[in-house]
């Protein structure tokens, strides 16, 4: 484990838009990154390419430094079989049954854990970032939509299919505003980053904010210009400087998610929930208002740690080496 030997891995977290990409040593330090567009609009076989080249060309980045690259780890949203390595499905990316791993290791020569960016992410925070004193962890990103990592001594419980952790489409408002998933009333419909601010400005512009995905558009048609798009940041903002509708969307946004969260430690009785994603960076405007509605709904539980994540957008690439990592000691 020395620094001096130069060993290190190659870690890929691919998103929608962008991949982040680094050479990691065993101990997390991080001796080079880069990012990448992800180029979804091309289709998943070009995405696929584009992950073999760029990784093919941090192999070659880490010989030409002197450095032993040992192993590969790719992290990819959606459903992931890590076991087989298959990337199952992703609405963004449009994976459909892809077997990553074996594609990446047939190409670069090395072993290559696939994993999935929520999951690694956790992973990550448990072992290296907010998470690191505690042996069970609940890592909950909140950000376009809402998913979680449940991470025990040191490992994600990635499920039977794949999918595990879709805390945010626990069921907390049935009736309630309509989902992605097709489904009414889910926590992400509500408390989500997107979520917020989509309520927000419907209510500010003066239609109902509920739902309504399939926009019926017929009432008030004319001249009238769109809504501005306020964000979920604007709207904490806005709320802790008192306006009256910002509070109310804010504190059923934060309602919902005690609602979700205490499910969640109902599930899993961890030490430890911490919070990632854009949402999370609103503080103590969070914070203190959701550790407050969280302990009013536990009764006999034991009330978690609610901490932010420690290690920001760089969370899923370290957890990406992890799997890598991991996998060479368990070879
Ligand atoms: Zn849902």
């Amino acid at each position: 484990m020395s620094e001096r030997d130069g060993r290190v891995v190659v870690a890929l977290d691919v998103g929608g838009t962008g991949m982040k990409c680094a050479l990691i040593r065993p101990d997390g330090a991080v001796v080079h990154a880069e990012r990448h567009p992800t180029g979804a609009d091309r289709g998943a076989e070009a995405v696929v390419d584009t992950i073999l080249a760029v990784a093919d060309g941090l192999v070659g980045t880490a010989r030409t430094a002197g450095l032993t690259p040992t192993a590969l780890g790719i992290v990819v949203p959606g459903i992931v079989d890590q076991t087989r390595g298959v990337a199952v499905w992703s609405a963004n990316i449009g994976f459909r049954n892809v077997p990553l791993r074996d594609l990446a290791t047939d190409r670069l020569g090395l072993p290559t854990a696939l994993g999935h960016d929520v999951r690694a992410g956790g992973l990550a925070e448990a072992r290296l970032g907010a998470g690191r004193d505690a042996g069970h962890v609940l890592f909950v990103a909140i950000g376009t939509g809402i998913a979680a990592a449940h991470v025990v001594a040191g490992a994600a419980a990635t499920g039977a299919h794949g999918a595990a952790g879709e805390l945010g489409h626990i069921l907390v408002r049935p009736g309630g505003p309509r989902c992605g998933c097709g489904r009414s009333g889910c926590l992400e419909a509500i408390a989500s980053a997107s979520a917020v601010a989509r309520r927000y400005t419907a209510l500010a512009a003066g239609t109902t904010g509920d739902a309504d995905t399939t926009s019926d558009g017929g009432s008030a048609a004319g001249p009238t210009p769109g809504p501005t798009v306020v964000t979920a940041a604007e709207v904490a903002d806005r709320a802790a400087a008192g306006e009256e509708l910002a509070t109310r969307v804010w504190r059923e946004a934060v309602e919902a998610l005690a609602d979700g969260l205490a499910t969640g430690q109902a599930l899993y009785d961890v030490q430890t929930i911490v919070l990632g994603g854009g949402l999370a960076q609103a503080g103590p405007g969070l914070f203190d208002p959701l550790r407050t509605a969280l302990r009013e709904r536990l009764t006999f539980h034991r009330e978690p740690r609610l901490v932010p994540a420690a290690l920001g957008d760089e969370a899923g690439c370290l957890g990406a080496a992890l799997l890598a990592l991991d996998q060479l000691e368990d070879s």
